[in-house]
């Protein structure tokens, strides 16, 4: 599949993400694409949306489906998206989304699809509910992008498969019916796209899986200092400038996102200067966590409490989302010849 250059976009263009109501938000997710809705929504048209109508793929149970979206609603704002720059809604309020999904199944082959890597992943995990939705997700996160016409879409590395998928299907798309969409990209302000790891190196955090392994948004201070505390280290290294085993790399990658630079530095010159004490290292670690999480923490049960504010707040983003998806549909069905008078 072809790979398309990243550049950064010279007037307002359309951007698109998700998340799925799964559990609680965690560093993964804020590093891996909230961080960058927050930038992104002052200088592009963004859509951001609760992944609804996915988490029913690998989640069919759905009593805690209505707490699990107002927890990542309240999270995604804690974090500082703002729903008067940004539409933020729900997936399941834009009903075209299913009919563009349809449409886009057409462009979409059964082998490609097996082959996702996520897809295994899931075979692998749920071998008892392998259902189609499962098989067609990266077609129902294409019409989820393309629904706006989006072209940029910032999203952590275990999410590069997929938008290569959404550009294949428009790509199809635009072959059969005409050039009407556009093909989106994987955004990170030309960085690679990020993979937060999980605490015990075996994966990413996650909020579905590695659980006690990911530090969430809603963990308590003490939590998050036994969770950093307990990663794996060794007797340290014994020669200078030596190169870093996963798990000790895991933990400089961690506090590269969270602590000062010259902290970070410190720690790094200790390392290669064979004097580097990993308690103290994690001892800092742990408190640089608490400071970041801890005010997201509060703000968030602060948002929880208030009923009548996510209520607005999914009527506004519903609103601006379904005139945005209404007019890319209406495009979509002329260009397939779905119009008879
Ligand atoms: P689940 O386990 O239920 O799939 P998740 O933690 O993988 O949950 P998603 O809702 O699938 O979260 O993904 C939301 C966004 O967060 C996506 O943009 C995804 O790329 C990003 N993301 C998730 N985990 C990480 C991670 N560990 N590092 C960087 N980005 C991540
Ligand atoms: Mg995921």
């Amino acid at each position: 599949m072809e790979k398309k250059r990243e550049t950064l976009p010279t007037s307002r263009q359309v951007v698109m993400s998700g998340i799925r109501p799964t559990g609680f938000l965690h560093l993964g997710n804020y590093f891996g694409a909230i961080r960058n809705y927050v930038k992104m929504q002052d200088d592009f048209d963004c859509y951001f949306m609760v992944a609804d109508l996915h988490s029913l793929t690998t989640h069919p149970d759905t009593k805690e489906l209505k707490q699990n979206v107002h927890r990542v609603i309240a999270e995604n704002i804690a974090c500082g998206l703002d729903v008067d720059k940004a539409a933020f809604y729900c997936q399941s309020h834009v009903p075209e989304t299913a009919e563009l999904y349809l449409y886009l199944n057409m462009m979409a082959y059964k082998g490609e699809l097996e082959k996702t890597t996520t897809f295994k992943d899931k075979v692998r995990l749920q071998p008892q509910n392998v259902n189609a939705g499962l098989l067609t997700y990266p077609v129902l996160q294409a019409a989820d992008i393309i629904l706006h016409r989006a072209k940029y879409v910032p999203v952590g590395k275990d999410q590069e498969q997929h938008l290569e998928m959404a550009r294949t299907f428009a790509n199809r798309f635009n072959h059969r019916y005409g050039d009407v969409l556009p093909e989106p990209i994987a955004f990170n302000y030309n960085q690679p796209l990020l993979k937060v790891p999980s605490l015990d190196g075996t994966g990413k955090m996650s909020k579905s899986e590695n659980q006690n392994a990911t530090l969430y948004l809603a963990d308590e201070d003490e939590v998050i200092r036994k969770k950093v505390m307990k990663t794996k280290t060794d007797a340290g290294p014994v020669k200078q400038n030596s190169t870093k085993p996963d798990y000790i790399e895991n933990i400089f990658e961690l506090m590269h996102l969270v602590s000062r630079e010259d902290v970070f530095k410190k720690f790094e010159e200790d390392y290669n200067s064979c004097t580097i004490r990993y308690g103290d290292m994690k001892k800092q670690l742990a408190e640089d966590m608490v400071t970041f999480i801890a005010p997201i923490r509060a703000k968030v049960n602060t948002i929880l409490n208030d009923g009548n504010y996510l209520k607005e707040v999914m009527e506004k983003g519903a609103a601006k989302a379904n005139a945005s998806a209404n007019a890319t549909m209406k495009l979509v069905r002329e260009a397939i010849g779905l119009k008879y008078y």
